[in-house]
């Protein structure tokens, strides 16, 4: 490619709000075959929702919540904004959680009111040796319905399963779409629950999905799409933990709504979070190379 079409490339890219920090990414994404999206944030909206809270016998529902969301309070995961939003919305008043305690890709923990509390993932449940059987039907149903099915214990015991839902970006069902028509390979990375993972990939006809990955295993995941170079990779991301894999994708493409570490780590910025911008971006380049040749 000649420097003058690259810049007029990048250039026409920038008017739709897909800024090249790398001029030669456009010649690598036009040898794409897969794009890799990360899911919270960058497919969905990043904002969930509380949607179910199912206590367990002996357990009262807002008062765990209570319990939760005081944990929660210590919290910047997204999904401990959903349960701060609930408790606030039901006029709950909150104890200080104290000695909190967050195991990043598991859940988190502290002491309120003198009880343990500690809410998280089926695999946090599990490290700490809970008994989740009485809940473990309804995480699955929760699951199905593309929910994130979460479970409290206190003290030890099971006291609730949860769900919150993450909805998808109405831009989202399109630009997987293109990228299909572009004959693009799609595939999801999350950290979140399988089920809830496949469910949302069918809603958009994803192709592959990698799920329950801890926050440092998205770039071995990139790795493997990358099938020993035989596949080029674009990775799309917007969170701290996207960076690594931003980095060792072929492209990384980082969601301008996104943390700074994403976008400092990314080739390509998409400025309004919107996914059409890959496609188009992908399109954009296969032209540009196309007339160069
Ligand atoms: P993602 O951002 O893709 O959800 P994370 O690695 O941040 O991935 O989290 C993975 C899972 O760990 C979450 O889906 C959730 O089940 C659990 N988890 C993480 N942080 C919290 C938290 N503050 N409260 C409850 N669960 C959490
Ligand atoms: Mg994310």
């Amino acid at each position: 490619a000649t420097p003058t079409s690259i810049m007029v490339g990048t250039g026409r890219a920038a008017e739709t709000g897909v800024l090249f920090r790398r001029g030669e990414a456009l010649q690598s994404l036009r040898d794409a075959a897969v794009v890799a999206v990360d899911k919270t944030g960058t497919l969905t909206k990043g904002r969930p929702e509380l949607t179910d809270l199912i206590p367990a016998p002996g357990f009262e529902a807002d008062k765990v919540l209570a319990l939760v969301a005081a944990v929660e309070a210590r919290s910047e995961h997204p999904v401990a904004e959903a349960i701060a939003e609930a408790a606030r919305r039901r006029g709950l008043s909150l104890d200080e959680a104290e000695a909190f305690e967050a195991v990043p890709g598991y859940g988190v923990a502290a002491t309120v009111a003198g009880r343990r509390v500690e809410v998280g993932a089926d695999r946090y449940m599990a490290r700490l040796g809970h008994d989740v059987a009485a809940s473990a039907e309804a995480a699955v149903r929760l699951g199905d319905e593309g929910k994130t099915p979460l479970y409290a214990a206190v003290d030890g015991r099971l006291a609730a399963a949860i769900a919150v839902a993450d909805p998808i970006k109405e831009t989202t069902p399109a630009a997987v779409e293109a990228l299909h028509r572009l004959g693009l390979k799609v595939a999801m990375v999350t950290g979140d629950n399988r089920r809830t993972a496949e469910a949302i990939a069918r809603r958009l006809g994803i192709d592959e999905v990698a799920a329950e990955v801890l926050p440092d295993g998205k770039v071995a995941v990139i790795e493997r799409l990358k099938d020993g170079g035989r596949r080029k990779v674009a990775f799309v991301g917007d969170g701290i933990n996207d960076a690594p894999a931003l980095a060792a994708a072929d492209v990384g493409l980082a969601v301008g709504t996104g943390t700074d570490i994403a976008i400092e780590s990314a080739d390509v910025v998409l400025m309004s979070g919107d996914l059409r911008g890959v496609p188009n971006a992908i399109a954009l380049s296969q032209a540009t190379m196309r007339n160069i040749r």
